[in-house]
């Protein structure tokens, strides 16, 4: 295809990009329990009214922009409170999840390098633990050792240590896993990190916020956090829970040595000495000003609206689940996520459910091994439960009915 030789207007422009999402999951509204979240329209719009304003600045180099380092400190500042960081604590923003869990496993490479000299390293991780650290394995050539998880879903620390040698550098939690959403016992995995000095990453990618607002609900959570001994790095996105624009995480580690393995500078090239906090160059300031602009317009009291809204929502849509004889939890939630498969999956194939419930307007993410379908239950799906556990029946019945037979699909897509 070739660039049109004379230029289009901008209403032209902006109406075409419009109509292009037409047929977008939509998310706005709720009907989506996946890649996108919804505190509220006037929230939606600061954040791309912040993002628009940054857009253009140039985060690689925050000497340039103090305004950019302003906003880094002070959005890492609060996600440390929130983590129980203390003084030491020392974050970066990065441009989400897997950049946060890349980062995570360079880290703990470079320490294993710097401290012993391992030259093989490898990492242990519970099967839950997200694809990220995978590609961080394959990005970083390093080996992954997959443990598998208990009969509740969660890591099984006994396992784990079975399989940390003396080339391991990195043991990892999650709270919440995101297959289940269940929190995996975070101290005993960290234990197993402090008794032989090596780096524990906690992916709170999707909980860090919930649980955080969660337990000062009142809610039950087991220490997950930096209050947790041996505990050396935890990743927390904000364009997932703390409702900002797309492109914002925080890695923070337990102090600033820990930190400085993650960051790269070099001056073996002809264009003088060249530093990045991960992995990326230029980047855009758009997402960093977003992410500072929602934190202080919902504020405290926001997040603690925001996640027992979504929390409801979370164990309204558990409930209805196990109320349909033909579908099962797989684990009660322990955030805001959940999932469920097939009671007997020779009589029932719960991805045709996902493709009936997709042609009535919903999307859900498809997974496996089980096969199951999960639900990122968020506020926008506050209200929205007794239409969604309607068509769930009526899709469970329609797909019963036919012998229907759907398609797994893929979470992140390669084309
Ligand atoms: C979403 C998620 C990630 C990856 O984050 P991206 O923002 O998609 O890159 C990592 N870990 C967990 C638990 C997640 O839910």
């Amino acid at each position: 295809m070739a660039l049109p030789e004379h230029g289009i207007t901008r209403d032209d422009i902006l109406g075409r990009l419009d109509s292009f999402k037409e047929r977008d999951v939509r998310w706005r509204d709720g009907h989506a329990f996946t890649l996108a979240y919804n505190a509220g329209e006037d929230v939606v719009a600061l954040a791309e009214e912040a993002y628009r304003r940054f857009a253009t600045e140039n985060a690689l180099n925050t000497d340039a922009f103090p305004s950019l380092r302003r906003l880094q400190t002070e959005v890492c500042g609060i996600v440390g409170d929130w983590l129980q960081a203390g003084p030491d604590g020392a974050g970066f923003l990065t441009t989400g999840g897997t950049e946060s869990l890349l980062m995570a496993v360079k880290a703990a490479r470079q320490r294993g390098r710097r401290e012993r000299n391992v030259e093989r390293p490898n990492i242990v991780l519970p099967t839950s633990a997200h694809a990220a650290f995978e590609k961080g394995c394959y990005y970083f050539g390093m080996e992954s050792r997959r443990v598998p998880v208990r009969d509740d879903w969660r890591a099984d620390a006994d396992a784990m240590a079975d399989a940390i040698d003396d080339d391991t550098v990195l043991v990892v939690g999650s709270a919440p896993q995101y297959p289940q959403g269940v929190v995996d016992p975070i101290a005993d995995i960290a234990a197993l990190a402090a008794e032989r000095d090596i780096n524990c990453h906690v992916d709170g990618c999707m909980g860090g916020v919930t649980l955080t607002y969660l337990a000062r609900l009142g809610h039950d959570i087991p220490p997950w956090n930096f209050s947790v001994p041996g505990v050396t790095s935890i990743s927390v996105d904000l364009h997932k829970y703390g409702y900002t624009a797309k492109g914002a995480s925080v890695i923070m580690h337990r102090d600033k040595r820990l930190r400085a393995d993650q960051t790269f500078v070099t001056d073996n090239w002809l264009g003088g000495v060249y530093g990045s906090s991960a992995v990326l160059g230029t980047k855009s300031g758009g997402a960093w000003a977003a992410a500072w602009a929602v934190l202080h317009y919902l504020g405290d009291e926001g997040y603690l609206r925001l996640t027992a809204a979504a929390r409801a929502a979370a164990e309204e849509l558990a409930t209805a689940i196990e109320g349909i004889p033909q579908l099962s939890l797989r684990a009660q939630p322990q955030a805001t996520l959940l999932a469920f498969g097939a009671t007997d999956p020779e009589a029932l194939d719960v991805f045709a459910v996902a493709d009936a419930l997709w042609r009535r307007g919903w999307y859900l993410d498809r997974q496996g091994p089980p096969a199951s379908l999960h639900c990122t239950v968020n506020a926008v799906h506050q209200g929205k439960i007794p239409t969604f556990v309607a068509d769930l029946r009526a899709a469970v019945a329609e797909v019963e009915a036919a012998h229907g037979q759907g398609a797994q699909g893929a979470y992140g897509t390669v084309e």
